[in-house]
This record gives structure tokens, sequence and C-alpha cells, in this order.
């Protein structure tokens, strides 16, 4: 029995830190079947309530340098001055299992994963304003004053790339910023190339040859 999709799609979500793509990301993998979050590795220290495996896989920056340098991973970037990167195989074995993949990485291995893969779709989430984002991550009580002025910082170059992206999704009213990016995935989805011709041929085409 051939399967009605040929593939899985790849998501890429960048944002700036704050801007709320984790927790769209999250929201929308627990709500859309057939959609998975891939799990990033990094260096940086687990915080509080992150779930080991779950929100990242943890590493030393030695471990994590040797799987970059056995070509373990499909991008990686140094962020914040942490390692961050993108497993091969973790992705391969959820695209393989016909899901589509979201991946939730910086601008730097966006572009990475854009230069290699052909047929991502590309999303940038912003904050509606810059206050917003800081409020967002004081708020959020994840990270110490220096980590979020780094982060703040750092923002407005990220927000500099969102022209390299399809989509841009401003995360003000979270329900909104969900239906967007909910609207986003359900129509790759339904792209006439994304249907597998095994499966028309199987169930309808033969038919008109009996
Ligand atoms: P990121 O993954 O982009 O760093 P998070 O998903 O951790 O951001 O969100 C940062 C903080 O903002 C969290 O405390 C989250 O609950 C909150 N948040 C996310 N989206 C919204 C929204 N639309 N309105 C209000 N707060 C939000
Ligand atoms: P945080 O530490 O706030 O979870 O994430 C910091 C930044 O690292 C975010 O921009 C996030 O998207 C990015 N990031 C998370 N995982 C990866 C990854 O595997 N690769 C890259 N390049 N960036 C990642």
């Amino acid at each position: 029995m051939q399967q009605k999709k040929s593939r899985g799609s790849l998501f890429v979500v960048s944002a700036p830190s704050g801007a709320g793509k984790t927790t769209l990301c999250r929201r929308l993998v627990s709500s859309q079947p057939g959609l998975a979050f891939s799990v990033s590795y990094t260096t940086r220290q687990p915080r509080k309530g992150e779930v080991r495996d779950v929100d990242y896989t943890f590493v030393g920056r030695e471990d994590f340098l040797s799987m970059a340098g056995r070509g373990e991973f499909i991008e990686w970037a140094e962020v914040h001055g942490a390692l961050y990167g993108t497993s091969g195989k973790r992705l391969e074995a959820l695209m393989e299992a016909g899901n589509d993949v979201i991946l939730d990485i910086d601008t730097q291995g966006a572009m990475q994963i854009k230069e290699r893969y052909e047929g991502g779709t590309y999303v940038f989430i912003l904050p509606p304003s810059f206050e917003v984002l800081k409020k967002r991550l004081e708020e959020r009580m994840t990270d110490a004053k220096e980590e979020i002025e780094k982060r703040l910082r750092r923002a407005v170059s990220e927000i500099r790339s969102y022209q390299r992206y399809d989509y841009v999704i401003i995360n003000d009213v979270l329900e909104n910023a969900l239906r967007e990016l909910e609207a986003i995935i359900l129509s790759r989805r339904v792209r006439a190339q994304m249907i597998n011709p095994l499966w028309l041929e199987e169930g309808f085409f033969k038919q008109e040859e009996q």
C-alpha cells in the first residue's frame, strides 16, 4: 500500500530569543499529528524546567566539537556563547518516519540549511516591539540580567535577516500567531507536489485500465 504523501517537509523557524518561537512550536507540535520537533544538541546549561532530550540534548563543549568534527550535525552555530547543532541522524529518522519536521534554529543555522537543502519553508517570528521582547525575556525569568542584555543586543542584527525567510509572523496575540503558523504548515502539506504519484497510480489510474 503506497503512502498518500511522498515525503515529510522541513520547516525552519527562527526568531530573536524571547519572541516566543519555543512556545509556538511546542503548541503546534502537540496539536498537529504528523508534525515533529527536532531536538537540538547544545553546550548551554539547562534552564529550570527544561527536560533533557526533550528540550535539548545537553552536552559538554568537547563532545559537541567531536560530533561536529565527525560531521554529525547538518548545521551548527555559536549563539550567545554556546554551541547549538541539529543532528543529521535525528532529522533523517523523523523525516523517514513520514513526519513534517520543525527546526527551531538561529539565523546562521537556517542559512546553512538553505544552502544545502531544497524545498524547506523558512519562517521568521517577530515580537510586536523591542519593549515587549525585553519584557518577555525578563518575565520568563530564565536568564540573568547580563544574559538578557546579550540576547537583546543580538536581536536587532537577527531581525535584519528577515528577508531571507518565506514568511514573517508577528507574535503579539499568541492564538493569532499560532493560527498563522498552522496555516503555513497546512498549506505546505496540501501542495500538489507533496502527493505521492505512486499512491494516485495505485488508487485511481489503475482503475482506468481495468
Ligand atoms: P523563544 O523560544 O523565542 O526564546 P519563548 O517561547 O521562551 O521564546 O517565549 C518567551 C516568553 O514569552 C515566555 O515566557 C513565553 O511564555 C512568553 N510568550 C510567548 N509568546 C507570547 C505571547 N504571544 N504573548 C505573551 N507572552 C508570550
Ligand atoms: P535558547 O538558548 O534560548 O534555547 O536558544 C538560543 C538560540 O539558539 C535560539 O535562536 C535558537 O533558535 C537557537 N538554536 C536552538 N537550537 C539550535 C540548533 O540546533 N542550531 C542552531 N544553529 N541554532 C539553534
